[in-house]
């Protein structure tokens, strides 16, 4: 029977329009249903053929996961398997495959390639797995799929075959790029599994990861293991032939929500996380009319001073009206006593690892101590939950606030953020908008456009393959196919519209 092919959920559906399994029932995550409350509705469709290719590949999760005998079966085979002579045959007639995925940059890079590998292992029936690396996914997001786990295992006694998983790098052995450079076919069954280095610095060899070929005879390959430190979804709609295409096309009839409905699928904040999270909405957000976002980041490759920057700043947010230009002599408190009530009380929660933002924006809007000034009635707060110096990634801690302070920025009815920072992309995604992105510094200074609103609210691919397939030379992947462009924040990029 023909239902309808695309629907936006109901914004009071706690499993967001069937996005979300049902079959979870216990108190181990209370972000998993409850984040609808504090999200604004989501306004883009979910497809029935996403919806369904997510059951499946949760029952297929489930019964190939860690602590089943499949998975055991696969782990042993690749122990005992150096090369495929050795490979002992498989006693059952279903054999699961899986995709090891590595932790690689901080954790906005993380998330995007944790989804980009999701997408990889929806569409070719892999099992996708979590390796972390001293403990840094520890209390960070709840498990995603019902019934079973995405973290490998790790313990002494099961230790996993493939070692030092955090070292394989570009030109190993078993590197795809390093099979094709050789004229091996990569499915030849010479290893039971192989790397795949989809990482920014990748080389020709390893770009034909996204060709039909290639991607032929990884299907016979039972493990594969990645390191990215890129948003690559984009990339696979880049992959030529019928078949993913038209999968892809299926689950995304809208392209332009990929990372929006993975994102809000896969990761839910742990109890920990999800209660910073609520202790900064209840402090900064609960009270407020309208909720803006403005993610501030600074990069070793776009200098620009702390002052050029905050300029930057307050010319986006006024010229595009998110914030008021406060007016000399006009004081609204938020909180006045005189009776006088702000037409609408606005909360700006600025996240950055630096609070002079922050700062400045606050002694803008304050004119005396009862609370904020503004100009047509409104009342601004500025707020900024941390601002921790450096970037840390490995320490879970760390991790934990800044993954916080993502979804956060995912509860903000407008949402400003630094271009090429997938920081940023998370929270854009999250929130389901398209962000105003500061645009990166030209010579050290603010460019004269000081943000754009950005064309879609999908990540950019920042180091796209850039490979034709079929004419096996260079080619320029924001020009191979219909719905995927250059990025307007950072232009070597490719992304979904
Ligand atoms: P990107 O470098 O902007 O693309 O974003 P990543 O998330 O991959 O890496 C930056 C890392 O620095 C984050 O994961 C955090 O560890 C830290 N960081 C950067 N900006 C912030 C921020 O505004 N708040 C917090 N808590 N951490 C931040």
């Amino acid at each position: 029977k023909a239902g309808p092919l695309a629907t936006v959920p109901d914004p009071r559906d706690p499993t967001l329009g069937g996005l979300l399994s049902p079959d979870f029932n216990d108190s181990s995550c209370l972000s998993r249903y409850r984040a609808v409350l504090y999200r604004r509705p989501s306004l883009h469709a979910i497809s029935s053929h996403l919806i369904s290719a997510l059951r499946r590949y949760e029952s297929l999760h489930r019964q190939c996961g860690p602590g089943t005998p499949a998975y055991a079966r696969a782990v042993e085979r690749l122990r005992a398997a150096p090369n495929a002579s050795t490979t002992p045959p498989s006693s059952s007639s279903f054999d699961c495959s899986y995709l090891v995925w590595n932790p690689v940059e901080g954790l906005g890079n993380r998330i995007l390639s944790i989804t980009s590998g999701f997408l990889y292992a929806l569409l070719t029936d892999r099992v996708l797995l979590l390796h972390s690396s001293g403990g840094d996914l520890d209390d960070l997001f709840c498990e995603p799929f019902p019934g079973s786990t995405w973290i490998l295992p790790a313990g002494d006694k099961d230790d996993f075959p493939i070692r030092d998983m955090e070292q394989l790098g570009q030109g190993h052995h078993e590197s795809l790029g390093a099979v094709l450079g050789r004229g091996e076919d990569p499915g030849g069954a010479a290893s039971p599994w192989l790397y795949a280095h989809l990482v920014h610095n990748y080389d020709a060899q390893d770009r034909r990861f996204f060709c039909d070929d290639a991607q032929a005879a990884l299907r016979r390959v039972p493990w594969l293991v990645f390191h990215s430190d890129n948003y690559f979804a984009p990339g696979l709609f880049l992959i030529p032939g019928e078949q993913h295409e038209r999968e892809l096309s299926r689950m995304f009839p809208r392209r332009d929500a990929v990372f929006h409905h993975l994102g809000r699928y896969l990761f839910h904040p742990s109890n920990t996380v999800w209660g910073m999270v609520t202790r900064y909405h209840e402090e900064y957000f609960a009270k407020a009319d309208e909720r803006v976002g403005i993610q501030v980041r600074t990069f070793g490759w776009a200098p620009i001073s702390a002052d050029e920057l905050y300029g930057q700043i307050l010319k986006c947010t006024q010229r595009e009206g998110i914030l008021p230009v406060p007016v000399p002599g006009e004081v609204v408190a938020a909180n006045a006593d005189d009776g006088r009530q702000p037409a609408k009380r606005k909360a700006v929660v600025v996240v950055s690892l630096h609070g002079e933002y922050s700062e400045k924006l606050r002694e803008m809007y304050r004119k005396d101590n009862n609370g904020s000034t503004t100009t047509g009635g409104e009342a601004v707060s500025v707020y900024q939950p941390t601002h921790l110096g450096a970037q840390r990634s490995g320490e879970k801690e760390h991790n934990q606030q800044a993954f916080a302070e993502m979804v956060l920025l995912g509860f903000s009815d407008a949402v400003v953020t630094t271009a090429a920072s997938t920081f940023g992309y998370v929270g854009q995604g999250l929130a389901g908008l398209r962000p105003w992105v500061l645009m990166s510094p030209v010579d050290e200074k603010a460019p004269d456009t000081p943000c754009r609103h950005a064309p879609t609210i999908e990540p950019c691919f920042h180091s796209p393959p850039n490979y034709d397939c079929r004419a096996k030379a260079e080619g320029d992947a924001g020009r191979m196919v219909r719905h995927i462009r250059h990025c307007e924040d950072y232009p070597q990029g490719v992304q979904l519209v």
